[in-house]
C-alpha cells in the first residue's frame, strides 16, 4: 500500500506535539504592510527550539516508534534543519542517531546537530551523495532510515502549523509556504481543505532550485540542477508523496530569484525584527515578486526558519 497522510494523522500527530512544542506566534507588522502592499501575517517558525518548523515533524516521528525501533537507533541525511530536527527528537525519546550532512553543509547547523548529542558524517557533494552515505549506514548498523521528504510522519507532524494558522484566520486569502521536498506545503494544503477552503495554498522554492515546482508543474517528479543559496529550498529532485499530495493541494506554484529572498530575509530584519535564513524568508519573496497578485489581501507567510548562515548573517550586517 503506498502510504498517504491525511487530516486525520495531522489532528493526531498536534496531540503527540503537545507536551513537547507550544502553538508559535503569528503576528502582522504595519510597516512590512505598507512596504509589501497586503496585510501579511508572519507564522512565526523560525522561534522553534532548533530554529526551523521541522522539529515538529521530528518529535511526531519519534513519539509514533515503539521502543524496539528507537533502540535500533536512527540515520538520516539532511543539508541541515531536518538534521536538527531528527537529533533534537532522538535527544528527547532518548535515541541513537547518526546524520550525513553535505561536505560543505552550514557549519552552524552542523555544530547545532552535533550539540544536540548525534554523530555527524560530512559525505557528499549534495543532498544526493549524503544520502548515498545514509542508506549505507543504515544497512550496515540496522539503524531506521529516515527520509526528508517521503515520511508520512513528518508531514502529518509540520501539519499542525496550519491547524494553528487557519484556526487563528479562517479568513486568509492565501498562504504561502516554503517548498524543499514539499512536506510542508503538502500538510497545508490538506489543512486548508478541511479548514479554510477558499484559501489558496501557494508553494515557492527558488528558481535555482526549481525541481519540486517544475515536477509539480509537469505531474511526476523529475531532477533540477539544485543551485540555491537557501539550504532548505535545495533538493535536486521532486519527492513523490509530497507531489501527490501538492497535486490536489496547491493553488500555484511560484518560482523567485535568490537575490529577491535575500530582500525579503532583508526586510523581515529591519520591519519584523525576525532572523530569518533564505528558505525563511521565500514565502515572503513570493509576495513581493508578484505585488499585482497579492495587494489588498490578507496573506500568511510561512517563516519556516532562522538558521541564517554566516553568508547571509554578514549580508545583513551590511545592508539591511
Ligand atoms: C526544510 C525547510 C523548508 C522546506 O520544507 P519542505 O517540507 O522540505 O518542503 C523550508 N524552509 C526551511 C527553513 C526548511 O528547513
Amino acid at each position: 500500500m503506498v502510504p498517504t497522510v491525511t487530516f486525520a494523522d495531522i489532528l493526531r500527530a498536534r496531540e503527540l506535539l503537545a507536551g513537547h512544542l507550544p502553538p508559535t506566534p503569528m503576528w502582522s507588522y504595519p510597516a512590512l504592510d505598507e512596504v509589501v502592499g497586503a496585510h501579511v501575517l508572519v507564522k512565526h517558525e523560525n522561534v522553534q527550539p532548533v530554529g526551523a518548523f521541522k522539529v515538529r515533524g521530528g518529535i511526531t516521528l519519534l513519539a509514533g516508534l515503539g521502543p524496539d525501533e528507537r533502540a535500533r537507533g536512527l540515520v538520516t541525511f539532511s543539508t541541515g534543519n531536518h538534521a536538527q530536527s531528527v537529533a533534537y527528537a532522538c535527544a528527547v525519546f532518548g535515541a541513537s542517531c547518526t546524520v550525513v550532512m553535505p561536505a560543505a553543509a552550514n557549519p552552524a547547523k552542523v555544530r547545532a546537530v552535533r550539540a544536540l548529542g548525534a554523530t555527524v558524517l560530512l559525505d557528499g557533494a549534495d543532498l544526493a551523495g549524503a544520502q548515498a552515505r545514509a542508506q549505507d549506514v543504515a544497512e550496515r548498523e540496522g539503524r531506521l532510515l529516515i527520509g526528508p521528504g517521503d515520511t508520512p510522519e513528518l508531514i502529518a507532524g509540520v501539519g499542525s502549523i496550519y491547524l494553528e494558522v487557519f484556526e487563528a484566520r479562517p479568513d486568509l486569502d492565501a498562504v504561502v509556504v516554503p517548498v524543499g521536498s514539499g512536506t510542508g506545503a503538502a500538510a497545508a494544503g490538506l489543512v486548508a481543505a478541511e479548514l479554510a477552503p477558499r484559501c489558496r495554498v501557494i508553494g515557492v522554492q527558488s528558481s535555482a532550485s526549481p525541481a519540486a515546482h517544475d515536477s509539480w508543474r509537469a505531474g511526476e517528479c523529475v531532477h533540477r540542477p539544485d543551485r540555491t543559496a537557501a539550504e532548505g529550498l535545495a533538493t535536486g529532485r521532486g519527492f513523490a508523496l509530497p507531489q501527490a499530495l501538492m497535486r490536489t493541494g496547491l493553488a500555484d506554484f511560484h518560482l523567485v530569484p535568490d537575490e529577491r529572498i535575500a530582500q525579503a530575509r532583508r526586510l523581515l530584519a529591519g520591519y519584523a525584527h525576525t532572523l530569518a535564513e533564505g528558505a525563511g524568508a521565500a514565502a515572503l519573496a513570493a509576495v513581493l515578486e508578484s505585488p499585482g497578485e497579492f495587494a489588498g489581501r490578507t496573506i500568511a507567510v510561512v517563516c519556516t526558519g532562522g538558521n541564517a548562515s554566516p553568508s547571509e548573517l554578514a549580508d545583513l550586517a551590511e545592508r539591511a
